[in-house]
């Protein structure tokens, strides 16, 4: 299939056309599932199908690196009261984990297949999908498991917050955490996190958890420094996390520690081995708080990725066009950065060299915008600008 007529190609790869890679007035080819070749569209071979760009933009898909889907219930009145006035603490996780619990399986597929979908429809092809609402071994391994049917990015976050049941013996649960229940999820998990915040867990415990996670081979995250300063984003940099997300309260010490990560971050077979700070917009947003201070970040030499963190508690948004549109206007990104972040970025946060990125052999997931450049995905918010999404070569919607 040739997608033929593109006005503006963003590619992600090095070379002329800026950090986009963008080229003009291209072709891109697409063959089992992958891109096969890249060109000037007067240079375009033959192919059995072809899509007419007639001129619009078209880019990697989104890749959101950050998404807690596996969930029942919402949380619409936690919101209205915040909006009223409450400030946001995190203590609405319970309220979801005893509604997740009480969920059948069936309820909870429907939930994250309906949540995958408004997603693939909003441009994003790749989505990291979260445990952590179940909190037991049971409920953690089935939300695993669930989740495991959408996504090859799954993340055992057993280590949300601590449970009701255990309230009074926090280092119990840890261990708990540690042992049966990382058992039960480690089969179905790629990554493992912590909510190393405040009132959920502390430096030693998310330590002790994260550990664990990589002796039996998972990479690690940790949602670090969201509500206040703390250590969450140098224990990152010290276990060599993929990724700390959020990073709303940065230190300096905490800037220089991700800026250290992306010096010499290539590894022999030439993957990225840097830790990603990934920002969560849509969670500022939900909870009126000051933004991330990306301009700083960016400043730096970190390299930046930007996911929607979609959950029915604090950000339940599943569109990466309005966390892009968000960091542009309120986090200082410009939107190339924006973008890049949102695609290119997203693949880092995730280790990934097979999205976020079209070059031949890349995952042929891309979008077709109604618009004719990537600056309109920050210049008309709130616009529904997809047009199509293929997602490995396929065809997935067209509005
Ligand atoms: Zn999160």
């Amino acid at each position: 299939m040739l997608v033929d007529n593109i006005g503006e190609l963003v590619t992600n790869t090095d070379g002329a056309g800026g950090p986009l890679g963008i080229r003009r007035d291209a072709a891109l080819l697409v063959e089992d599932g992958q891109v096969a070749w890249i060109g000037p569209a007067r240079d375009a071979p033959a192919a059995d199908r072809r899509i007419d760009a007639d001129g619009a933009a078209v880019l990697p898909g989104f890749v959101d690196s950050h998404a807690h889907l596996v969930f029942a219930g919402d949380r619409a009145a936690e919101f209205a009261a915040r909006m009223a006035g409450q400030p946001y603490t995190g203590g609405g996780i319970r309220t979801t984990v005893g509604a997740t619990r009480a969920a059948a399986d069936d309820e909870l597929r429907a939930t994250v297949r309906r949540l995958r979908e408004e997603a693939l429809r909003q441009g994003t092809t790749t989505i990291e999908i979260k445990s952590g609402y179940g909190l037991t071994v049971a409920d953690e391994a089935r939300s695993l498991r669930i989740a495991a049917e959408f996504s090859e990015d799954t993340t055992f976050l057993g280590a949300h917050v601590v449970p009701a049941e255990y309230a009074d013996r926090p280092d119990d649960y840890v261990g708990m955490v540690c042992g049966p229940m990382l058992a039960a999820a480690a089969p179905h998990a790629r990554w493992i996190d912590v909510f190393c915040e405040r009132g959920a867990f502390d430096v030693d415990h998310a330590r002790a958890i994260l550990a664990c996670g990589q002796a039996v081979g998972l990479g690690v995250r940790v949602h670090a420094n969201q509500l206040g300063p703390g250590p969450g984003v140098q224990l990152g940099v010290e276990l060599g996390a993929a990724s700390v997300d959020h990073c709303t309260h940065l230190s300096d010490a905490d800037v220089d520690a991700l800026a250290s990560t992306t010096i010499g971050c290539m590894c022999a077979d030439g993957r990225h081995t840097s830790t990603v700070a990934t920002l969560l917009p849509g969670a500022e947003f939900s909870t009126r708080s000051p933004y991330p201070d990306a301009r700083r970040l960016l400043d730096a030499g970190v390299t930046v990725a930007l996911a929607t963190d979609c959950n029915p508690g604090s950000s339940y948004t599943s569109s990466m066009p309005f966390c892009i549109a968000l960091a542009v206007r309120e986090m200082r990104m410009t939107p190339a950065e924006a973008v890049w972040a949102a695609t290119a970025g997203g693949a880092r946060a995730l280790r990934r060299d097979d999205v976020g990125v079209l070059r031949p052999g890349a995952r042929a997931d891309l979008i077709v915008l109604d618009a004719p450049s990537h600056l309109h995905l920050a210049y008309r918010p709130g616009v529904p600008l997809i047009r199509q999404v293929l997602q490995n070569g396929v065809p997935q919607c067209r509005s």
